[in-house]
C-alpha cells in the first residue's frame, strides 16, 4: 500500500482532534489578528514547549504589552524577567528587544507596513533579515497571519518526515519544508503543520515512538525497518 498526502491528511484527522491553545502561535492569531504579537509569540516558543510560551507571552502582554513600541522602549531585564517561563529567556529577550526596535525603525512600528503587498519570497526575506527571526518563525507568521504558501518544520514535524521516509536522514529544513509542500495542497499547510506537530508530540514521540498504535505505521519507513514489514516507498 502506498502513503499518499491525501491519505496522511486523512488518517491524522480523523486520529486527533487539534485544539487550538496547543499551538501557540495559532492561538494568538486567532485571539488576536495581531502578526507582531504572533511574531513574538513565535520567538517565544523557540525550543521550549508552547504552554511554557503561553505562559511568558500573557506574562510579557500583562507587564509589558505585546507591542514594537512598548518592546523597543523596554529595558532588557523588563522583558527577561516577564518570560522567564519560557526557557532561554536571556537570549530571547534579546532578540524580543531588536526586533521591535528594529521594525520600530525601519517599518514605523507596524509589520504590516513590512510585509502587506509584497511578494511571499520578499516578505520572507525582509523577516529574514531580522536578527532572531529564523526560517521556522518567519515562516509560521507567514503562513498563521497571511495565508502565504510556506509550511514551517519543527523538531516534530522533522521527525516525522524522516521516520516516514519523505525526506532522507540528513534533509534540512528547506528540503523537508519543500517536499511537504510538494506533497500537500497549499490550503492544507496550516492544518498539516498542526496535523504533524500534534502526531509527532502523541505518537511519534522522540524517544519511544507508538508504532502499534500509529495510523500511518502501513506505511512508515522506520517502522517497517523495526517490524520487518514491507511497504511500498511514498511518493
Ligand atoms: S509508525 Fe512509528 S515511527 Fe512511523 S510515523 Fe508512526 S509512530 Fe512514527
Amino acid at each position: 500500500m502506498t502513503c499518499n498526502a491525501e491519505e496522511i491528511k486523512e488518517r491524522l484527522s480523523n486520529a486527533y482532534k487539534l485544539n487550538p491553545s496547543d499551538f501557540i502561535a495559532y492561538q494568538v492569531c486567532l485571539e488576536t489578528h495581531d502578526p507582531f504579537k504572533v511574531l513574538i509569540a513565535t520567538v517565544l516558543s523557540q525550543n521550549t514547549s508552547d504552554k511554557l510560551a503561553g505562559k511568558a507571552f500573557k506574562e510579557l502582554e500583562k507587564r509589558i504589552g505585546v507591542t514594537p513600541q512598548n518592546l523597543a522602549k523596554s529595558k532588557i531585564e523588563e522583558i527577561r524577567e516577564a518570560i522567564k517561563s519560557a526557557g532561554l529567556y536571556n537570549s530571547k529577550s534579546i532578540k524580543i528587544k531588536r526586533i521591535a526596535e528594529e521594525l520600530c525603525q525601519k517599518y514605523e512600528c507596524d509589520i504590516n507596513k513590512l510585509i502587506n503587498g509584497l511578494k511571499p519570497e520578499e516578505a520572507r526575506n525582509l523577516l529574514l533579515d531580522f536578527e532572531g527571526i529564523g526560517e521556522k518563525t518567519a515562516d509560521v507568521v507567514l503562513l498563521t497571519c497571511y495565508n502565504m504558501p510556506y509550511l514551517p518544520v519543527d523538531t516534530h514535524i522533522k521527525r516525522v518526515s524522516k521516520r516516514l521516509g519523505l525526506v532522507n536522514e540528513r534533509a534540512t529544513y528547506n528540503e523537508i519544508s519543500t517536499k511537504l509542500k510538494q506533497m500537500f495542497k497549499p490550503n492544507d499547510y496550516l492544518l498539516m503543520h498542526h496535523l504533524l506537530i500534534h502526531h509527532g508530540r502523541v505518537t511519534c514521540k522522540a524517544k519511544k515512538p507508538l508504532c502499534q498504535n500509529c495510523v500511518l505505521s502501513y506505511c512508515c519507513e522506520y517502522y517497517s525497518r523495526i517490524s520487518g514489514s514491507r511497504i511500498v516507498k511514498t511518493s
